[in-house]
């Protein structure tokens, strides 16, 4: 990791850097952060003589050699400066909740309009509206572009920020060219390391916020922060990290709820944690237990599947979908907690 000792570097220094570093067969990826660009080093670049050339030049501040597989996303990494911000708020600092539908339904556009509005009433900071659905089953519903419309027409009339899960490139494409501003990438595709890449490119030189979802079957930390460092490795290090339930699942839920291991997170990364209740628990009752679980362990921020009318929804929505009544009570209660908890996760996040 090269760090410079100005914010960027003019055109003519990143090609002097260009060309130190490949004398020694070193390429170099440019991570735009908010205040500084910093440089990933692709290659051997172990070399004492490679440090040594590098540092000597007068615009370079230093190269940290981070020791663990995902050095992009480790926690002393330079990024840890980097602000995500959605809104006037910075993740991480400021708590943020996305809510709305698992699932729009083109038919019943209405519905989502109420929704929307009902979340920001609650206290959302982002709506969320699934358009593209991974169903287990090829039969079910599986999702229509016509509800992009619907989305983006929600985020005129709120005025909030909106995310959506995008599954290959050609979605990704449409909906960063419609201007949604946060793009999901779900638990199945967690492992899809071509897609993961595409977001990773600042698509269209836009910076855009990437929720990740950990995998149903990543048992191990190490592999959600190295699906992560795909996507950061990219040249985007907005990237936010969302548990959301493994499998095998406990008996009674959908999933093995793991919003636990938040403060392993915040040990290892700077990556903000935003914690998705509503798929880990499966089931409206709980989703209020385990979101409230999720910011004690100190997450930063919730995803909450939420509907004005849970029975009508389609997808996750009749099952898992809480209320805007019940999001407004979890969004102040989470506040609250949240507040509470900032000492012990500083704590956690100096290690
Ligand atoms: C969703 O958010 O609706 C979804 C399908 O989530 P996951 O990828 O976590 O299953
Ligand atoms: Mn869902």
């Amino acid at each position: 990791m090269i760090i410079p000792k100005v914010s960027k570097l003019t055109p003519e220094q990143e090609a002097e850097l260009i060309r130190v570093t490949g004398e020694f067969g070193v390429s170099l990826q440019t991570i735009r952060g908010e205040s500084q660009t910093i440089y990933a080093m692709k290659g051997d670049e172990t070399s004492e003589l490679l440090v040594a050339r590098i540092e000597g030049l007068e615009y370079i501040d230093r190269v940290d050699r981070i020791q663990t597989p995902y050095k992009l996303m480790a926690r002393n990494n330079e990024l840890s400066k980097h602000k995500i911000r959605v809104g006037s708020k910075i993740i991480g600092q400021d708590f943020v909740v996305m809510a709305g539908h698992c699932t729009i339904d083109p038919k019943n556009p209405t519905a989502f309009f109420e929704t929307a509005m009902a979340v920001k009433e609650a206290g959302a900071d982002v709506v969320r509206g699934g358009i593209w659905k991974p169903r287990t089953n090829p039969h079910s519903y599986q999702g229509d572009a016509q509800a992009l419309d619907v989305l983006m027409d929600a985020r005129a009339k709120t005025g909030l920020p909106v995310i959506t899960e995008v599954m290959d490139e050609q979605q990704l494409v449409l909906a960063v060219e419609r201007g949604v501003d946060m793009l999901q990438i779900g638990a199945r595709n967690a492992l899809n390391y071509s897609l993961l890449r595409e977001v990773g490119r600042q698509v269209f030189g836009k910076p855009i916020t990437v929720l990740l979802k950990r995998g149903m079957h990543m048992g191990r930390i190490e592999e959600f922060l190295l699906a992560a460092e795909y996507i950061v490795s990219g040249g985007n290090p907005n990237i936010l990290l969302t548990p959301r339930g493994t499998l095998p699942a406990m008996d009674g839920y959908r999933n093995h709820p793991d919003e636990c291991i938040t403060p392993l997170l915040k040990e290892k990364t700077w990556a903000p944690v935003v914690v998705d209740p509503s798929h880990s628990v499966g089931k409206a009752a709980y989703v209020p237990f385990s979101a409230l679980a999720a910011v004690a362990y100190g997450a930063d921020g919730l995803i909450v599947e939420t509907h004005v009318n849970p029975k009508t929804g389609i997808g996750d929505d009749p099952k898992q979908a809480i209320t805007p009544e019940v999001l407004a009570k979890l969004i102040q209660d989470s506040r609250a907690v949240h507040a509470m908890m900032r000492g012990p996760v500083q704590l956690v996040a100096k290690g």
